[in-house]
């Protein structure tokens, strides 16, 4: 098809397509975690002290009895072939952020040559994925590739059904044969015990005798948007890098705001339900809903849940929200900017710790002991924010969200904390040593019954900012769409685990005895003195922000990936990560090597596509309509009727411009001189991306000026409007 007849035909399908019929949803306590091995499951198939002892892993995350195994492996077989299972697969998530399996028979063949359907704890708990296509940062030589995987108790087993039959998934952590982490799991899981360990001891200082293992929680909020598939199909770019490279921005964009919580189209509510019924089954609380602020782009928010299933789950999400669009003739884009200068996606991580003993630990509360207890975590979060926010921007830096952050729409790339003005305002008395309580009634001193209950204030919210507390928890608002939400949680994990063992240790070494709060006290306005510089209440995205922060604040502006990753390597992440065991020195390293990759790569991939589309669609269409109207002029001027050149002029010009920065951009690409993976992300900031701007900015400026009937591409209005 030449010109524009593939867009055509996009259409022409697209509005003769088949409305997709709406089930009659199923009942959802039939639907809920049916294809879940959830604990009630083990509990009606296990022994009673296997199941005691399994649970007691489960919940604690205390070390697995091995001796288990065997019986929870064939219960679990059991339930998985009773659901129509025939294979089982270790199901793990290594550091490219996306989801991996290894996949084996349940059966094992016999010396008779019958075969039994046979699965034994060992093969439960452990094994042997070829690790050699998974990126390692160096951590394996290539001779010893083997990389194993390892059951994680406390996330549950599934089955996933799909066109090829069902298969029971089990998440596993991913290991090298040295024990280090190639996977985003095992750190996420020793991050977890530390913040334990770290809330436990600081909980027991402050005078609680019963404390109950702490957890860390999250809530993530997916946003998408869904394209139809005619309409994807006929686009290299978002086939290949997940987003439009080209396009010029419609007529109608997202200004006149009548998108948000506007209508649902029925196509995509059939798919939203499509999506809910297969995540109810995975026991996945989640609910999509209302349209965001662009158009064609939608949610998907969980009922938060522990750190580490939420983390799976969330990873299972994101493949749901792919494999169904598929089926209900969409392509569901999780990039964070699919659509320049259209709203992009973002996820926001809701986090907490708490436990059952003393319950959310970010909770105000209303008593005042509570207080004390949450003004020293919420402290312990300032500092860590303070302290390791280059870390913050590092672990959500990627290729792709480096085109939404600091863009006006989404957080800016300096790293700050909100806290709502009622708590602001405390924390400035805490730091002006007096401390007067939210009323301001007279003198008070943290403590024991004197400082008065915080109102919940669920309405105050700061949406420009990148970490906000939201009343009862903290909203990482700057981590991407398409990211795992792992790297996020490690880091609030194990920098709240830090703050809260230096904030115990200065207690501990002022105290004298006396009243704990005035200890407390002290010690936060220690806090507040070396680390308040990061609180921060005001519009994140205006300029006076962007110059505070720097000049006077001393905060750091991040704006790209090759600036964010090399903080993986600085000495107080080193120290953050190495001293409280969540990431070794090779492992840190390694991950630094992988993701300085990856977005190398990632730019690579789509710098490639830019120069294939400009020299291959769009140069040949501005050459046809310049054939033509050049052709067109001439005969005209045959018959006595003289038409103005500029437009053939203006057209000339663009589509030499095109070839000219085109060129330019592929032999930027040729060269591979680089001494360090920092040079090579450097030159990728720095000199690819604007080189790709100004292909794009020929590319688009073509598009307002070629005939419509010639241009190859659908157009954003195209794309975003028609459903
Ligand atoms: P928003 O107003 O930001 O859209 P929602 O009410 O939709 O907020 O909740 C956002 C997410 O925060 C949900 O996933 C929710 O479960 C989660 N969440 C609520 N409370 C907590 C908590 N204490 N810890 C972690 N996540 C939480
Ligand atoms: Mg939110």
């Amino acid at each position: 098809m030449t010109g524009n007849e593939s867009r055509v035909q996009a259409i022409y399908e697209i509005t003769n397509r088949e409305p997709i019929a709406v089930k009659t949803p199923e009942k959802l306590e039939d639907l809920w975690a049916s294809n879940v091995f959830s604990l009630s499951k083990m509990q009606a198939s296990l022994p009673k002290d296997i199941f005691k002892s399994l649970k007691k892993t489960i919940q604690t995350r205390q070390k697995l009895d091995p001796s288990v195994a065997d019986n929870v492996a064939s219960a679990m077989r059991d339930w998985a072939i009773s659901k129509g299972a025939m294979y089982y697969a270790h199901v793990f998530y290594p550091l490219t952020g996306g989801t991996a399996e290894k996949h084996d028979g349940f059966i094992e063949p016999q010396s008779n040559g019958d075969v039994i359907s046979e699965f034994a704890g060992k093969l439960l708990i452990q094994g042997e994925p070829d690790g050699s296509s998974f990126p390692n940062g160096g951590i394996r030589d290539t001779f010893e590739a083997r990389g194993y995987t390892g059951w994680d108790v406390t996330s549950p087993a599934y089955i996933l059904e799909t066109e090829q039959g069902a298969t029971l998934c089990i998440p596993t952590v991913f290991v090298s044969w040295t024990g280090e982490a190639l996977d985003k799991k095992t750190p996420l899981l020793r991050s977890m015990s530390v913040v334990d360990k770290a809330a436990n001891r600081m909980l027991k200082l402050l005078g609680n005798t019963e404390v109950a293992p702490v957890g860390s929680s999250c809530g993530a909020e997916q946003e998408y948007f869904l394209v139809d598939s005619n309409f994807a199909n006929t686009r290299p770019d978002i086939l290949l890098a997940g987003r439009t490279l080209f396009g010029r921005s419609p007529a109608k964009g997202q200004q006149f705001d009548d998108h948000y919580f506007g209508a649902i189209p029925s196509r995509v509510q059939a798919y939203m339900h499509a999506v809910e019924e297969k995540l109810y089954k995975l026991g996945i609380p989640a609910k999509t809903s209302h349209n965001e602020v662009a158009p064609g782009q939608f949610e998907i928010a969980p009922v938060y849940e522990s750190a580490n299933v939420a983390s799976d789950h969330q990873q299972m999400i994101m493949t749901t929200l792919r494999d169904t669009a598929k089926e209900h003739g969409f392509v569901c884009l999780l990039h964070e900017k699919p659509f320049a200068g259209i709203n992009g996606s973002g996820k926001h991580v809701n986090w907490s710790i708490g436990n059952s003993t003393q319950g959310n630990l970010l909770d105000p509360g209303d008593t005042p002991e509570e207080n004390l207890q949450f003004l020293a975590f919420c402290g312990a979060v300032i500092r860590g924010v303070h302290l390791y926010g280059p870390l913050m921007r590092a672990v959500i830096a990627s290729a792709s969200n480096d085109h939404r952050l600091g863009a006006n729409e989404a957080p800016p790339a300096i790293m700050s904390v909100y806290l709502g003005s009622q708590l602001e305002d405390i924390f400035n008395q805490i730091k002006d040593g007096d401390l007067k309580g939210s009323s301001y009634k007279g003198q008070m001193q943290l403590g024991v019954d004197t400082l008065p209950p915080l109102t919940k204030d669920a309405g105050d919210r700061n949406r420009t900012s990148p970490f906000a507390f939201t009343g009862n928890r903290f909203e990482f608002r700057a981590v991407g769409s398409s990211q795992s939400v792992s790297g996020p949680l490690i880091t609030l994990n194990t920098m709240m685990a830090d703050s809260l063992n230096w904030i115990a240790d200065q207690i501990e070494s002022k105290s004298d005895g006396g009243d704990i709060g005035v200890t407390v006290q002290a010690v936060l306005k220690e806090v507040m003195d070396k680390h308040g510089a990061a609180v921060f209440g005001g519009n994140g995205y205006s300029d006076e922000w962007h110059k505070e922060a720097v000049e006077q604040r001393g905060l750091r502006n991040i704006p790209t990936t090759a600036d964010a990753l090399p903080f993986l390597q600085d000495p107080i992440v080193k120290q953050l990560f190495t001293s409280t065991g969540v990431l070794s020195a090779t492992e840190l390293e390694s991950r630094y090597e992988v993701y300085a990759e990856q977005y190398i790569l990632s730019i690579d991939v789509e710098a490639k596509l830019m120069v294939d589309m400009a020299k291959t669609l769009i140069y040949p269409a501005a050459l046809r309509y310049l054939n033509e109207t050049a052709g067109a002029i001439a005969n005209l001027s045959d018959v006595g009727i003289s038409m103005d050149k500029s437009q053939l002029e203006k057209v000339a010009s663009l589509a030499k411009a095109l070839l000219d920065t085109a060129n330019e951009l592929d032999s930027s690409i040729a060269r591979h001189d680089f001494g360090t993976s920092e040079d090579h992300m450097k030159f990728c900031a720095d000199t690819i991306r604007g080189q790709m701007d100004k292909v794009r900015a020929a590319a688009d400026g073509l598009e307002g000026e070629v005939a419509d009937d010639l241009w190859p591409l659908p157009t954003y209005e195209e794309m975003l409007f028609i459903k």
